[in-house]
């Protein structure tokens, strides 16, 4: 054999000892365990669903969703009780959807909170709400543009949902809210709306807003999406969130990602 062909044998000789430790290493560490696989979460997601108790129309729909829905119910409307019933028993999530004045001149629900009313007042609205929708575990403000930048008043609201143990959903209809620096201040559990759904009532505008949620979820952790009880709107979640629930998603209630901020 020439000489000049010996480096090259060495080496030959070298990487088949390495091949060799390394079949035998493989084998070793076969022999070991395995250990448990946790399912990987790419991210949490809240979906809530609001402006129950108008109607019954789509309660059906909603309780055909196996995902965890976070579901605001508005008080003293005709079907308030039905709807916060038929959605309990559905296994989803029930608060109450506190009406709060808005900046706009829009149509108000009876009781809405304002930002002028009596300290006395304000706590015998809630106090009837919650004793009209029973299981309800949080409290969100519908509309409330003007009410939640409100300090005076959001604090009794927010010094009520912690005496009731309940948790505080920001629906975040204005960029000044206070709700978010008052629950830290007070110590109540918290939660903010990321992602407005259905904004147009078309369902590929919904889809598009649900893949912003994932996104979003993906890249913090969690998010907070809000959608509205329509029919579009509920539809485009049935047929979505099984695929998004197989990509790695996990669905939950506000009540499980709803904090005290330290
Ligand atoms: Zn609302």
């Amino acid at each position: 054999m020439p000489v000049k062909n010996k480096p090259l044998i060495i080496l030959a000789l070298f990487l088949l000892l390495i091949i060799f430790i390394a079949v035998i290493l493989t084998l070793l560490y076969k022999k070991a365990p395995p250990r448990k696989m946790k399912p990987i979460i790419k991210g949490r997601i809240a979906i809530v669903i609001d402006d129950w108790g108008y109607h019954l129309d789509n309660l059906a729909i909603a309780g055909g969703i196996k995902q965890r829905l976070t579901c605001a119910v508005l008080p003293g409307l005709r079907n308030s009780r039905e709807a916060a019933q038929y959605l309990h028993k559905s296994g989803h999530e029930v608060i109450l959807h506190l009406p709060m004045e808005p900046k706009g001149k829009l149509r108000l629900e009876k009781d809405t909170i304002a930002v002028n009313m009596a300290q006395q007042e304000v706590r015998r609205i809630l106090d009837k709400d919650l004793g009209e929708i029973v299981f309800a575990k949080g409290v969100s403000n519908h509309m409330g543009s003007r009410l939640t930048e409100d300090i005076k008043q959001c604090e009794i609201i927010l010094l009520e949902v912690k005496k009731r143990k309940l948790y505080f959903l920001d629906s975040f209809v204005t960029a000044k809210s206070v709700c978010g620096r008052l629950a830290k201040k007070i110590g109540v559990k918290f939660a903010k709306r990321d992602v407005f759904l259905d904004n147009r009532n078309e369902a590929e505008y919904i889809k598009a807003q649900v893949r912003s949620l994932k996104n979003l979820a993906q890249v913090r952790g969690i998010a907070v999406g809000i959608g509205h009880d329509r029919k579009n709107t509920l539809l485009v979640l049935k047929e979505m969130l099984p695929q998004l629930v197989k990509e790695g998603y996990q669905f939950v209630f506000v009540s499980e990602i709803a904090r005290v901020d330290k």
